[in-house]
């Protein structure tokens, strides 16, 4: 059964990734701007099939075999491994350094461990939350603040050096950042991530920087140097803002209140903590756009020659393959297009045309999704629905049947403590 689940998970991520390639792959002659704007779509549909092809199978399962509802964790779980494994195709195609399987296999273990390590407090103390508001509710809600704090505040750098994501810096780039961060008159700590993806990022609440290997393998020593100005330029960041980055990281906090808030407060409840969490999350935003575009100024201001900075943007979104014209204008950084002109280089194409947001395999897996939800309520005769709306203190324990815990858990595991690194600053 659960070997059933592993395969058609890997066969469903598989297939749907080599569908959603498939443009991409048709724009081989084109200009890389064009290639990104085609890349884009199909990668974010990839990142979302880890999620909803488990979901899918778990639904599913629920649905034409309730008799082992009971191990839905196991199925979500071989789904998710081998919708995991089925991706390694895609990766594979996409960025040709993740060839040989070993060194792929390495990665992706060392980024879920990282990962699951400052998720799992999260998600125990979201099963163990009390149904009603009690001295629990308080210390569980405390634990993890100061969990979430010492994340933000060196845990997080910790666990990624234990897993082996990242390294003491190699000669060169050790010797570029002394420079660039002696000129500017900031100390700072510079670790090595290997990753063949270029990624530069500044963590303003422990003042280290993190480089990967292909940043350095790919950029002349000006452009790197470029680069460290501008997260250096993360680092000069007012104390304010600081604390600032640190409320914003909280955007999902309030979720793991959601038992005892809907217990207590019913819709209403529910109604504010997604007003919060949307609140901190727009906060959190704007402040981190506002910091990308002060950080891409002292760039500009400490390079060591006018468009050095605006090259290194462009080399790295090249390398990355990222679109030049972002969907929408709701991310953390400007568009590439706009950040050169800013940076005093007007490009030598026009500006391309946003990519779309996901590819098209995503639309059947939701269609599915909703059915399948769609049928498992009306299965339920709506007694969570009525929960929701009407809150019965004599009933509570119906909050913990699975469906509930399901969906709940589920959204809340969305949870990216990727909260953790909302403080760092990714270019
Ligand atoms: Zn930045």
């Amino acid at each position: 059964m659960l070997t059933g689940i592993f395969c058609a998970a890997l066969l469903l991520a598989w297939g749907l990734n080599w569908f959603a390639l498939i443009p991409w792959r048709r724009s081989l002659d084109d200009h890389w701007t064009e290639r990104a704007r085609r890349l884009y779509p199909a990668h974010v549909s990839a990142r979302l099939n880890i999620w909803l092809i488990p979901a899918t199978l778990v639904l599913g399962q629920k649905l034409i075999l309730p008799e082992v509802q009971a191990a839905w964790f196991l199925t979500a779980l071989c789904a998710w491994m081998g919708t995991l494994l089925g991706s390694f195709p895609f990766d594979r195609e996409v960025i040709p350094e993740l060839a040989s399987f070993r060194v792929w296999l390495g990665l992706v273990i060392a980024s879920w461990l990282l990962q699951f390590s400052v998720w799992i407090l999260f998600v125990a103390g979201f099963i163990v939350m009390p149904e009603r508001f009690s001295g629990q509710t308080m210390w569980i809600g405390c634990g993890l603040l100061i969990f979430h704090t010492w994340i933000n505040l060196g845990l997080f750098l910790r666990l990624a050096r234990l897993f082996r994501l990242l390294g003491p810096p190699p000669a060169l780039l050790k010797l570029i950042v002394a420079q660039v961060s002696q000129r500017m008159g900031k100390p700072c700590r510079v670790w090595l991530l290997d990753s063949p993806v270029s990624y530069a990022a500044a963590l303003p609440l422990t003042g280290d920087l993190i480089f990967s290997r292909r940043i350095v393998e790919v950029h002349p020593e000006a452009e790197i140097a470029a680069i460290c100005a501008h997260e250096i330029g993360h680092l000069t960041e007012p104390r304010m803002t600081r604390v600032g980055r640190w409320v914003g990281s909280l955007k999902f906090f309030p979720w793991l209140f959601v038992k005892p808030v809907v217990n207590e407060f019913a819709f209403g409840g529910l109604a504010t903590l997604a007003v919060s969490s949307a609140l901190l999350t727009v906060f959190s935003l704007r402040l981190a756009r506002r910091m990308e575009e002060r950080a891409d100024a002292v760039a500009c201001d400490n390079q060591a020659a006018e468009g050095i900075y605006a090259r290194a943007l462009e080399r790295l979104y090249e390398t990355n393959q990222l679109p030049t014209v972002m969907p929408g204008n709701r991310k953390v950084h400007p568009h590439l297009f706009d950040r050169m002109v800013a940076a005093g280089v007007t490009p030598a194409y026009d500006r391309p045309k946003p990519p779309e947001h996901v590819a098209w395999t995503t639309f059947p897996l939701c269609v599915v999704i909703g059915i399948e939800i769609g049928i498992v309520l009306s299965h339920a005769e709506g007694t969570e629905l009525k929960r929701l709306f009407h809150p019965d203190p004599s009933s509570s324990t119906s909050v913990q049947s699975p469906d509930w815990k399901l969906l709940s858990t589920h959204s809340f595991t969305n949870n990216p403590y990727t909260n953790s690194t909302s403080s760092e600053s990714q270019r």
